[in-house]
Formats: C-alpha cells, sequence, structure tokens
C-alpha cells in the first residue's frame, strides 16, 4: 500500500483505434507489445475518529470491470502481434523507419476474438467484489491510499488498475484533532473547581476517568500522554490534552450573592498567580513542543 498521492499518471496514451484496447489506463513495460492497463477506481471511506486511531479494516463493496468469462483473444492481424506498426517514409534526408504504437489494438498486441453477448467491447463486464482495505493508524482526511490492482481489469494479457481510496475523517462529538494530538474541553463548575472532582471524559480507546485537583484554575492544560492518535509514520503516539473550563454561574439568588460579595474583599480570593501557574502563552508553548 501506497501513502503517496498517484493520481493515475497516465493519460490516454492512444487515441480511438478500432476494436483496439484503446482508453484505458496506460502501459505497463516499454517497448514492442505492451500491457494495457486498467483504469483506475475511485472511492471514499469515511472513518470515525476511534477507527483512525488505532487502525482499522474495512470491508466495502466496489462495482468493478473484470474479464468476462468466455472471452478470447487473437493475435492483432494490423501489427502481426508486435503492438507497434512500422512506417517507412522518403525525406530528403533518406528513407525514415518510424514506429509507433498499433492504433488498431492500442500496442496490446492482441484484440478481441470472441466474447459472450452481456460483455462491454473490450469483454470486460462489470461486477460487484467486496475489497478489503486495511487503513493504517494516523490517516488524515483527504489523504488517498493505493490498493493495487483493485481497480478495473484490463483486457487480455492487461494489468488492472488500482483502487484509490480517498480518506475522510467524521467529526467526533467531543474530541478535536491537530495533528496526532487530540483535545478535549472539559467544563467544570465553580464548586469543582474550588473542591476538587473526579470526571470522566472520552478518549478514543473508551471513557477514561480523571482527577481535578482542588483549586484548579481554569485554562490549565492536563496532557494524558499517548492517549492521541498512533502517528502514520510509526512515530509513537500523540497526547489528549484536557483543557479545563471553569462554568461561571449567570445568576446567583440572594444568599449566593451576598456570599461572593463578602468573598470579594477576602484575601484568599484575590488572584494571586505562582510561578507554576503558566500564562497561556506558556502553556500554547508547551503544547507545541
Ligand atoms: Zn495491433
Amino acid at each position: 500500500m501506497n501513502m503517496d498521492d498517484i493520481f493515475s499518471q497516465f493519460g490516454d496514451i492512444f487515441g480511438g483505434g478500432g476494436g483496439g484496447f484503446s482508453g484505458f489506463g496506460g502501459f505497463g513495460g516499454g517497448g514492442g507489445q505492451r500491457r494495457v492497463k486498467g483504469s483506475n477506481l475511485r472511492i471514499r471511506v469515511s472513518l470515525t475518529l476511534e477507527e483512525i486511531a488505532n487502525g482499522t479494516e474495512k470491508k466495502i463493496k466496489v462495482k468493478r470491470k473484470v474479464q468476462a468469462e468466455g472471452t478470447t483473444y487473437k493475435t492483432c492481424s494490423t501489427c502481426n502481434g508486435t503492438g507497434q506498426v512500422t512506417r517507412i517514409t522518403n525525406t530528403i534526408l533518406g528513407r525514415m523507419q518510424t514506429a509507433s504504437p498499433c492504433t488498431a489494438c492500442g500496442g496490446a498486441g492482441q484484440t478481441i476474438d470472441k466474447k459472450p453477448a452481456d460483455a462491454d467491447a473490450h469483454g470486460l463486464k462489470v461486477k460487484e467484489e467486496t475489497v478489503t482495505i486495511k487503513i493504517p493508524a494516523g490517516v488524515e482526511d483527504g489523504m488517498q491510499l493505493k490498493v493495487s490492482h483493485k481497480g478495473n481489469e484490463a483486457p487480455g494479457n492487461g494489468i488492472p488498475g488500482d483502487l484509490l481510496v480517498a480518506i475522510e475523517e467524521k467529526p467526533h462529538p467531543s474530541l478535536q484533532r491537530e495533528g496526532d494530538n487530540l483535545h478535549y474541553d472539559l467544563y467544570i463548575s465553580y464548586s469543582e473547581a474550588v473542591l476538587g472532582a473526579s470526571r470522566e471524559i472520552d478518549t478514543v480507546s473508551g471513557k477514561v476517568r480523571i482527577k481535578i485537583d482542588e483549586g484548579v484554575q481554569s485554562g490549565k492544560i492536563l496532557r494524558l500522554r499517548g492517549k492521541g492518535i498512533s502517528n502514520i509514520n510509526g512515530y509513537g503516539k500523540g497526547d489528549l490534552l484536557v483543557h479545563v473550563n471553569v462554568w461561571t454561574p449567570k445568576v446567583l439568588n440572594k444568599e449566593q450573592k451576598e456570599f461572593f460579595e463578602k468573598m470579594a474583599t477576602d484575601d484568599n480570593f484575590q488572584p494571586n498567580p505562582e510561578k507554576s501557574d503558566k500564562s497561556f502563552f506558556e502553556k500554547v508553548k508547551d503544547m507545541f513542543s
């Protein structure tokens, strides 16, 4: 399997030749008789973050052209099976010999002899097949995987095209992805911030319980090492960064209001950041280091 974005480098090299294998993806090998390559097929696969995190296997139904049973081939009479036609022209420099792909057979050296009624002009017919696609961990939205030879087949001794799989990432309800790292926004109440708490959070491998220390500051980032996405190149796993947000009540009753008014002048309620309480920008810097 190849991660490279290899959209067909082969255009339609030869034009429409009568009865030949024209219009296929390209050639294999060089010189003389050529192996025609079937065209590539493209599909999309939609994956959850959980599937991406650890890699998965997908069975996908694909409609691909395959050689119809009962199709037979014969040697191309135009090029006698060589796949090339030579032309000799007289020029002022003398006789010149040029070779070009045979247009009658598209360079394959073969043409259709007999084919069943349900096959197309190239002796192919569409068949639904289930293809197993191995998705490595760490793929990203927009990436393309190549499954070799699972595209459309080519006639005769041709080689099948490839199946190109475009990756789509389904949005996760509570986790945001940033490369191999994941972010989770945790909202805790004012009381939980003051008294400490134990909360369950989502990860790509199920729920995990974390402890929030008493006196936690809003904006604190808790790093759960190795709880992110596996790197696609095998460089370990990313982290899960839990962002602590303290939820401030918007409406207070009389009693609560009186309490907080009293605390407004209490020394214990005055901000007093220590060196260990990093500023937001230091934390962001930390996240990327
Ligand atoms: Zn030919």
